[in-house]
């Protein structure tokens, strides 16, 4: 099937109030364009250059959104433009993106990441690294973040059980924070990303209101 046919495909199937994100890595802005003229504007990206270079050639209502490790000497170059950061998984690197939104004089929309693998590739906080993040004052005087939700990626298995645990446990602590912190200009609990080709379905079961698709979108990628 074509880009066209799988991205309709998905995006039929996916519930109302779900949002998809579709991870263009690795792939050529042809692609991204296909995707484009078939009315997708949310992009995901998991190389800052890669998505910034994309972003300079490309219509400017595209909404990019950084779904990798942010090393924090990168932030700079997508401070000005990027829509969502999902993988932020630390203060030092919360307060390196606050500094550049600064300058930019932009509030960066963020989620926090939190491992939820049994691996130990997969980056991310603890539940209490989340709860002491949200509670201090280092965050409390950060003027141009927003913290929107959660994202987490679940075990790469073929345990369905297992996986379910997972997103089970991340949507718990997605309405526990909900619960924790009404909506105010800082934080507002609302997106559960969680989910990418092989998992969104079993995500969305378990309350993901964000996937991230990639393969099932543009076809396999080829790593050189
Ligand atoms: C690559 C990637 C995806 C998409 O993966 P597919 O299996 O191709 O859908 C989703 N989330 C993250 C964080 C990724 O790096």
């Amino acid at each position: 099937m074509s880009i066209k046919e799988n991205l309709e495909q998905i995006k039929t199937s996916l519930p109302k109030n779900v949002t998809l994100v579709a991870v263009s890595k690795t792939k050529p802005e042809s692609d991204i364009m296909i995707a484009y003229g078939a009315g997708q504007r949310v992009f995901g990206e998991n190389k800052v250059q890669e998505m910034t270079s994309k972003w300079e050639n490309l219509p400017k209502d595209i909404k990019w959104h950084m779904i990798g490790h942010v090393q924090r000497n990168k932030v700079k170059y997508m401070a000005p433009f990027v829509s969502l950061i999902h993988g932020v998984d630390s203060l030092k690197l919360l307060k390196e993106i606050n500094k550049q939104a600064q300058k930019h004089d932009r509030i960066i929309n963020c989620l926090l990441q939190v491992h939820i693998a049994k691996e130990d590739t997969k980056f991310g906080m603890d539940e209490g690294e989340v709860i002491s993040l949200l509670a201090s004052d280092e965050f409390k005087n950060m003027q141009n973040i927003k913290i929107m939700g959660l994202m987490g990626m679940a075990t790469f298995t073929e345990d369905e059980t297992r996986i379910k645990d997972e997103f089970t446990f991340l949507h718990g602590l997605f309405k526990k924070l909900k619960g924790i912190y009404p909506a105010s200009a800082k934080i507002n609990i609302d997106t559960l990303s969680m989910g990418m080709s092989g998992d969104y379905n079993i995500a969305i079961a378990c309350g993901s209101n964000m996937v991230r698709i990639g393969s099932n979108i543009f076809g396999a990628r080829n790593y050189n």
